[in-house]
């Protein structure tokens, strides 16, 4: 709201609550480092599993890739604007633990606003540093479309990989908190 005339306006301004937002983020995340860095000598078995999932989202890239190019430029309703997504905890694990360079924000910072890392190229996250919900995420027109072009077997054999990876990252999370049991 603004200020009544003859009043200073005291409040941030929307730049200023964008730019705490993410020096929150950034925060938050040094601390999560910091504090992963004082288990790291017993964090083998999460750390482990951590580079096993980037080996196997890796190898989904590709196929991932090639079906976004085929159906994202002509998509009537993009999920990007239409579906909220976020970083939770497990996401943010597993950057840490493979050592990845933190994105510079959390996905959203206001509402009604599209994602912040989506642009006229798609999104401008690298996919291994995007939020398991996209990484994660085949729309009924791209399963159609890989199901007519390499079969429905191919659809089921990327779903039972996604499941997989789903369980590793419970499994990467589980390995934390063991950790922290002893
Ligand atoms: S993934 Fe599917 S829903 Fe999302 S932008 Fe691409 S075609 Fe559209
Ligand atoms: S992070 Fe990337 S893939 Fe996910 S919603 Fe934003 S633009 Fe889309």
């Amino acid at each position: 709201m603004a200020a009544a005339p003859g009043c200073a306006d005291t409040g941030p301004s929307a730049a200023e609550r964008l730019l705490e937002v993410d020096r929150r983020w950034i925060s938050t995340n040094r601390t999560l480092l910091a504090w992963l860095e004082t288990l790291r000598p017993a964090l083998g078995g999460a750390t482990d599993i951590a580079g096993s999932i980037q080996t196997r989202l890796e190898a989904l890239f590709p196929l991932m890739d090639e079906l976004c190019r085929a159906t994202c430029p002509w998509c009537p309703e993009p999920c990007c604007i239409v579906t909220r997504v976020w970083f939770d905890f497990r996401d943010l694990l597993f950057f840490h633990l493979i050592a990845a360079p933190i994105p510079p924000g959390p996905v959203w910072r206001e509402s009604k606003t599209p994602c912040r890392y989506l642009s006229a190229h798609g999104c401008r996250l690298p996919r291994l540093l995007r939020p398991w919900a996209c990484s994660q995420y085949l729309c009924a027109t791209q399963r159609r479309l890989l199901a007519k072009t390499k079969g429905e077997v191919r659809v089921m054999a990327l779903d039972a990989e996604i499941t997989e990876i789903a369980l590793m990252r419970f499994a990467m999370e589980e390995a934390v908190q063991e950790t922290l049991k002893h």
